[in-house]
């Protein structure tokens, strides 16, 4: 059953000092719930199971926008949404990735509101974004009234929907470092239909190349194959120190077999999310290797 709005309060702080206060004074009589984009709390006050009766609006949080770029990373305001990452040139040209994801998240009326930290925050495996980020050794920045911190986005996660985040802390921006110089980076999302579905298989590639021609850089990062996005550590090893070939394809390949723990639901079977992610990673190879090939500075994203 929908729940009632009139059974919610929603407080409106004036900055991010009040924000934090809130959030703080808050865990003694019920944690105030952020509210960003508002497009998965919604989906919860649809459905009649709320995450609280207390919302904290982060709409007017002016210190949690911006896409700042600087010599060594990216920085993403927690406030950013799918639209103004899928929309802007910088990110389009330094993290191609993380726009071809914002392009496929939902339609654009999701991406006008979902915002970045929302997505990390949800924590759901299938989140389109968490591939892109693991994959670039993404930092989070979180506040509390205590002060900044900084989290790995690898150390993010300690599983199925549980972050390493105090219960007064807010995500405040997203760094995103810059991949090495001349590495491929490469984004594909398989659902039932070309858009608008909730991925079966979400996949994030880096790789790069030494003089000699052999993988330097590899992160293969996965997500919806497992209870929170993982990168597929034996298949990196495969590929690491590996000059290009089908037998180091095939044996990433292999690896991603026992990398991967995906289960058998409503939307795919376990056996299915296997193939896909090898295909996937097999894609990923061969348009890095025909990237290199022909001296280009991009692959093709999925
Ligand atoms: C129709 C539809 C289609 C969708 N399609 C996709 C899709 O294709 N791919 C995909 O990945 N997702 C999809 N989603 C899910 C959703 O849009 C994303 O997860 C989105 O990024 C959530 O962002 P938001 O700003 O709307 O978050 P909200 O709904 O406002 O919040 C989500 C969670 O994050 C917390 N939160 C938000 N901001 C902060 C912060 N700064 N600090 C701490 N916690 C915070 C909230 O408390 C809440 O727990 C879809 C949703 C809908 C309704």
């Amino acid at each position: 059953m929908r729940s009632p709005v009139a059974r919610y309060t929603v407080v409106r702080p004036k900055g991010l000092a009040h924000a934090l206060g809130a959030m703080h004074d808050s865990l003694a009589d019920g944690r105030l719930v952020p509210l960003a984009g508002g497009t998965d709390v919604f989906v919860y006050l649809n459905a009649g199971t709320p995450p609280g009766t207390r919302y904290l609006d982060l709409g007017g949080l002016r210190e949690l926008r911006g896409i700042r770029a600087g010599a060594r990373s990216v920085t993403l305001g927690a406030r950013t949404t799918f639209r103004e990452i899928r929309d802007s040139e910088l990110l389009r040209r330094r993290l191609p990735s993380l726009a071809a994801a914002a392009a496929e998240v939902g339609a654009w009326q999701i991406q006008n509101r979902a915002t970045i930290a929302g997505n990390i925050a949800n924590a759901s495996p299938a989140g389109d974004s968490l591939p892109v980020l693991l994959a670039h050794d993404a930092i989070v920045h979180v506040r509390s009234v205590r002060g900044p911190r900084a989290v790995a986005f690898a150390d993010l996660y300690t599983g199925y929907r549980a972050l390493a985040l105090e219960p007064d802390e807010l995500i405040v921006a997203v760094e995103i470092p810059s991949a090495p110089a001349g590495a491929r980076a490469f984004f594909r999302k398989v659902g039932t239909r070309r858009a608008q579905s909730i991925s079966k298989v979400v996949f994030a590639g880096l790789l790069g190349r030494g003089r000699d021609g052999r993988v330097n850089h590899v992160r293969l990062a996965f997500g919806s194959v497992a209870p929170v996005t993982i990168r597929a550590r034996e298949a990196e090893a495969a590929l690491l120190g590996a000059a290009p070939s089908a037998a180091a394809a095939a044996a990433a390949r292999d690896g991603v077999a026992r990398d991967l723990a995906p289960i058998d639901d409503i939307r795919s079977s376990r056996e299915y999310r296997l193939a896909v992610a090898a295909n996937v990673l097999g894609q990923f190879l061969a348009s890095a290797h025909a990237s290199y090939t022909a001296g280009r500075a991009e692959v093709q994203q999925g």
